[in-house]
């Protein structure tokens, strides 16, 4: 992959390597469900979550790890549909 070149922060797509160490930081949580959802406790395998920009992409976020949340397939889609 293309992990930690410069050039790349421009793309929109988060590394493999910067999901992953957000679902390490997370430890498998997602912050967006619902804290009365059943979900909320759940800890996702990592196939389950989907990386997301902290500040969005279309509002100037970089793709980078510091701007880089990983959320679960719901609510990824959730996100999306706005
Ligand atoms: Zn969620």
């Amino acid at each position: 992959m293309l992990d930690g070149d410069e050039r790349h922060l421009n793309i929109r797509a988060f590394s493999d390597k910067m999901r992953r160490e957000a679902y390490e930081r997370q430890k498998g949580k997602c912050p967006s469900c619902p804290p009365t959802g059943a979900n909320k406790a759940k800890k996702w395998t990592i196939e389950e979550m989907e990386a997301d920009h902290i500040t969005p992409w279309s509002k100037g976020g970089k793709t980078d790890s510091k701007n880089c949340q990983i959320l679960c397939k719901d609510c990824n889609r959730r996100k999306a549909g706005k």
